[in-house]
């Protein structure tokens, strides 16, 4: 809790800074805002992992299939992993109340999930040595890919599309796995 000397101080210091700011640097702020789209709608709510070194080819990706300044990001660790409880349970609810904002809100049509290579989130969770199997590596993320988008499909009306990117900065789509495959989990055992 702020003493009142304290708000005081901010006051005077605010007035003081948004003083100095204006025109120039609020200015170019409120001019990289993009203008209101009709209807305050995204197209998609994007999930991604939180690891630093994918996010620009992500970026860049999400550009190519027209989707700047169209979409929501949400970043968990581990992204799909997300879903399955990593780290916590608290997290997978993190991921539904952001969905269903981003739904509520923003209409959206539909999810992108984006995996990762060489994952930290799945190093600790699945196996240390995952990443230096890279078929195997991929089997498990198209496993808890498919799990989150089966989840996904179930409660919301939403297309779901499942990405993986290599350390080279490709980007490959993932098919889900057939629902009804119940050899799943042993396949990634
Ligand atoms: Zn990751």
């Amino acid at each position: 809790m702020h003493s009142p000397n304290c708000r005081i101080y901010w006051g005077i210091n605010r007035r003081l800074f948004l003083r100095a700011l204006i025109p120039g640097a609020i200015a170019s702020i409120l001019q990289s805002v993009p203008p209101a789209r009709a209807g305050n709608t995204a197209t998609a709510l994007v999930l991604s992992c939180i690891d630093f070194r994918f996010l620009e080819a992500e970026r860049s990706f999400l550009a190519l299939q027209n989707l700047t300044n169209h979409y929501d990001w949400t970043a968990l660790a581990g992204a799909s992993l997300a879903l399955n409880n990593f780290p916590q349970s608290a997290d997978t609810t993190t991921f539904w109340d952001q969905l269903d904002l981003s739904y509520q809100l923003h209409h959206i049509k539909k999810v992108v999930l984006i995996d990762h290579q060489d994952c930290g989130a799945y190093a600790r969770q699945i196996d240390p040595l995952l990443s230096q199997n890279s078929d195997r590596e991929r089997q498990v993320h198209s496993y808890y890919l498919s799990q989150a988008y089966w989840a996904i499909c179930d409660r919301y009306p939403v297309n779901v599309e499942l990405y993986f990117v290599t350390l080279n900065g490709w980007v490959e789509p993932i098919l889900p796995m057939a629902r009804s495959d119940r050899t799943l989990k042993e396949k990634i055992d």
